[in-house]
């Protein structure tokens, strides 16, 4: 979407030239990079945000503005929820394998 030099600078300068989401610093000269500046719809077109105005806009990365495609902020960060919690039980699963190792281990040592 094409959005006019001055928009582009004003976003860019109410956010400090950094993305709300992630705090990374906004890079204007790369397009292709994940730290590239871009302008994003706080609140998603597709769920009722407004394009008029300044006020639903921010500045976001490239990466993170990707990330959130047309999801509002609160869907995103239930999202990373849901994959944290992945991790997690992960995590825990590999724990209960070491676990496992060790006490074989232990229980192998004091048969000997
Ligand atoms: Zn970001």
């Amino acid at each position: 979407m094409g959005y006019s030099k001055a928009k582009k600078q004003r976003i860019f300068e109410r956010y400090n030239g950094c993305c709300v989401y992630c705090g990374v610093e906004l890079n204007l000269d790369h397009y292709f990079e994940d730290d590239a500046y871009e302008i994003d719809h706080f609140i998603p077109k597709s769920q009722g945000g407004t394009s008029i105005g300044d006020a639903n806009f921010v500045a976001s990365c490239k990466k993170c503005n990707r990330n959130k495609h047309s999801m509002t902020v609160e869907q995103w960060l239930e999202k990373k929820k849901k994959k944290l919690d992945r991790l997690r039980f992960q995590i825990k699963e590999l724990e209960n394998s070491i676990c496992l190792i060790e006490e074989f281990k232990n229980e192998r040592a004091s048969n000997d």
